[in-house]
């Protein structure tokens, strides 16, 4: 049966007791902050911050939970001059300090489920900490010595996961997944108009970037960032239904690019979307840009660089054992995942792909990887030898010293990721990862029950819960209304209907005001049918991402309650229409 089946049937949704057994185990060990497996955490000022943040309280009112809360806040507001005495440590553990690790928002509580934010694990926190006492530069390896190593057996790893060869692929961690994106779009400019690098972009030739319209803000704005002309050398290609890339679209672009010896030295595609989790056909456009490089002979082919941020640790599951079903995933998300690997283990295909650990990885900030399939690609990144003089050149080829975007590189999120993986392996992510699937399918069969909603892409089975309440004296199936909303582009009726609608939800939104879960309002969680000349709607709605290891049912059962009951108070008087 197919997942969207599945989805709307109790028994595929259920919690099995041996997988809540193992998930409590992990929750234990890798998620508590919990002294007695990690004694690092013994300390009484962190004790005393994490006991604080165990909590269901919302973020605004932690301030007068906590004691002299207001007081000490304004004076860590007024406190803006550095004092001219020493404060001895010993007397003074940092109340304005504590203050500020206590109540900076609390990722650990349950209700969090706001964007692809989570709290990091315990080895996650241990790892990165044994990296800062350390402090390793990673520009080169004389500065970071062998934590060198630890950043090259950690891609290595991951290189394994993804599929590619550990011994010809390479990486480097850098400052957040936006930068690996910017990487990724750096190794196509690089090799297919090399001179880019002394003359700048418009040296060299005709050009086109290629990028989805489901991509990430990042896409663009890194563009502007290495000169590209957005407006003009930037072809954003069509999204599907299910905000994946459309590869018709895409072969005609292709084609007209390359008729006309137009390079396209970057293509850039997403597995996993932030709000919708679309992924995208890896190996079909690998496969279609091999074939037109063929057919017009060209000799330097666009660098498939795929942004994975967001969806990257379902390659946990590349290798599960899905007939067996060892963890005991419920049905709904088994046959999700199972969908999910199947483009998954495409990935292999990417010249280059992005994985946020500070994500679904569970480490803390900042700990991005940019993982390259054939490391020689680095050298097109190289800038001139003379650029190096402080250097010992001897020990330069080892590193990607010259290749590299930044100078000081931080070790931490390196130690950060190698401990989470180490400590948790694949068992205890697929644990984690299938938990928060497993919460994001209940929440969309629990959406589908209530009759007035509307489950976005609900086949797209990722940690985002998209979705859109409707009047329930107004609308009598959310699908026929959607559909309705979807042809807005064109339709006047229709638009008039969604911007009705949207803001009869918008309302019922902010009144709610962060109870029962704390979710996001989304200027765009679904795109209108596509008019004359490609022009698009974005349509508005609510978003809950599960990936907080310390959301339950219990917790998604009360807010649905909550959007039941708020659905029927405010509902008009009028008559269906729909
Ligand atoms: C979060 C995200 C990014 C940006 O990554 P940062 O680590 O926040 O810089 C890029 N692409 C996708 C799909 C994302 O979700």
């Amino acid at each position: 049966m197919k997942n969207q089946d599945l989805l709307g049937l109790s028994s595929a949704n259920i919690l099995n007791a041996e997988f809540e057994k193992k998930y409590h185990d992990v929750i234990a060990h890798f998620f508590s902050r919990n002294p007695k497996y990690w004694p690092i955490f013994q300390d009484k000022t962190i004790q005393s911050i994490t006991q604080f943040r165990k909590t269901t309280t919302n973020d605004k009112d932690q301030l007068q939970r906590y004691s002299n809360g207001p007081e000490l806040f304004e004076r860590l507001m007024s406190d803006t001059q550095v004092q001219q005495h020493i404060n001895y440590p010993e007397n003074d553990p940092n109340e304005l300090l504590m203050l500020v690790s206590t109540l900076c928002k609390n990722w650990e509580n349950p209700l969090a489920v706001e964007n692809v934010i989570a709290m990091p694990s315990d080895p996650g926190v241990y790892g990165s900490i044994l990296g800062l006492m350390g402090n390793p530069n990673m520009v080169y390896c004389e500065y970071s010595g062998i934590a060198d190593g630890l950043e090259k057996v950690t891609i290595k790893k991951v290189a394994k996961l993804v599929g590619y060869d550990p011994e010809v692929a390479s990486g480097v961690f850098t400052q957040g997944g936006t930068m690996c994106n910017l990487y990724g779009y750096l190794f196509g400019l690089r090799k297919s108009m090399p001179n880019s690098k002394h003359l700048g972009m418009a040296a060299d030739q005709d050009y086109r970037i290629i990028n989805s319209q489901g991509g990430h803000y990042s896409n663009m704005t890194n563009l502007a960032l290495l000169g590209v002309d957005v407006d003009n050398k930037t072809i954003r290609i069509k999204v599907a239904e299910d905000n994946t890339i459309d590869l018709d679209h895409l072969e005609h672009e292709l084609r007209a690019c390359f008729t006309v010896k137009c390079k396209v030295p970057t293509i850039m595609l997403t597995t996993g979307t932030t709000d919708t989790f679309g992924v995208d056909d890896v190996k079909g456009v690998c496969e279609l840009r091999d074939r037109l490089c063929e057919e017009f002979e060209i000799p330097v082919k666009p660098h498939v660089h795929v942004d994975a941020a967001v969806g990257w640790p379902i390659i946990f599951f590349l290798e599960y054992d899905f007939s067996g079903n060892p963890l005991a995933i419920n049905d709904a998300t088994l046959e999700g995942l199972r969908e999910n690997v199947e483009k998954f283990k495409h990935l292999k295909y990417a010249d280059s792909i992005t994985i946020d650990f500070h994500k679904w990885g569970y480490v803390p900030y900042t700990s991005s990887m940019v993982l390259v399939k054939n490391g020689n690609d680095f050298v097109a990144l190289e800038n001139d030898p003379e650029n190096f003089t402080y250097f010992e050149h001897e020990l330069e080829g080892q590193t990607h010293l010259q290749s590299t975007i930044e100078c000081t590189r931080s070790g931490v999120g390196i130690f950060g990721a190698y401990s989470a993986m180490h400590y948790m392996g694949v068992e205890g992510y697929q644990t984690i990862i299938a938990h928060c699937l497993q919460n994001a399918n209940y929440m969309r069969h629990q959406l589908l029950e209530m009759g007035n909603a509307k489950v976005i892409v609900p086949q797209n089975q990722g940690p985002s819960v998209g979705f859109k309440l409707y009047d329930p004296n107004l609308v009598k199936d959310p699908n026929v209304a959607f559909d309705l909303e979807l042809t807005c582009s064109t339709d006047k009726d229709a638009y008039d209907f969604m911007v009705h609608n949207t803001q009869w939800h918008r309302k019922l939104f902010l009144q709610r005001g962060r109870e029962g879960l704390f979710t996001n309002w989304v200027d765009s969680i679904a795109c209108s049918k596509y008019a004359k000349n490609n022009r698009y709607v974005y349509i508005p709605g609510e978003k809950a991402v599960f990936m907080n290891p310390n959301t339950e049912r219990a917790h998604i059962d009360n807010f649905l309650k909550i959007l039941t009951k708020m659905s029927q108070n405010q509902s008009s008087k009028k008559v269906a229409k729909i």
